[in-house]
């Protein structure tokens, strides 16, 4: 086992090693990400250059209403800088993550779908249905969903 490596019992009497404790390969090993993409759809609704309606915004984060809404709430929640898909995600943008869901939960209170029941949904790639590359997190709620989703 290697200076960082961790025991994890699978069986009784039997151990396994792992190289990084509780972390997936490649869980720490990307380059920094691009500030701002000019070609970008939600880097440009983030410079206000394509309009949008707006719910809130900070230093951080912007939330607008989507443009073809899969519910009676139907929020976008997305970080200035631009991160193209969750695989991107590096280890310094965890609080940001965070941040996110923690304004899920107040735009939710907000539409008054806290206590009914709301969905949070971030497509990953192109199997997930993916089709704008600056991660966004869908708040979805006003109605009941099916699961497993489709
Ligand atoms: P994805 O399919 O990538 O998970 O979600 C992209 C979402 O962005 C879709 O729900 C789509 O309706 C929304 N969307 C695409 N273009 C625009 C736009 O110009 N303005 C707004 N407000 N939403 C958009
Ligand atoms: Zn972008």
């Amino acid at each position: 086992m290697g200076r960082r490596g961790v025991h994890c019992i699978v069986r009784p009497g039997r151990a396994v090693s792992l190289p990084v404790p509780n972390r997936p390969s490649g869980y720490s090993s990307r380059k920094e990400p691009r500030l701002s993409d000019p070609n970008c759809l939600f880097c440009r609704i983030v410079r206000g250059e394509i309009p949008a309606t707006i719910v809130y915004q900070d230093d951080q984060l912007v939330a607008f209403r989507d443009i073809n809404p899969q519910a009676p709430t139907h929020i976008l929640i997305i970080p200035h800088e631009h991160v193209a898909t969750l695989n991107e995600l590096v280890p310094s943008q965890g609080k940001l993550m965070g941040h996110m869901h923690l304004l899920a939960q107040a735009l939710a209170r907000a539409e008054g779908i806290a206590e009914s029941g709301w969905r949070v949904v971030i497509n990953c790639g192109a199997d997930a249905g993916q089709s704008v590359f600056h991660v966004h997190m869908h708040v979805l709620g006003g109605r009941s969903f099916g699961w497993p989703p489709g």
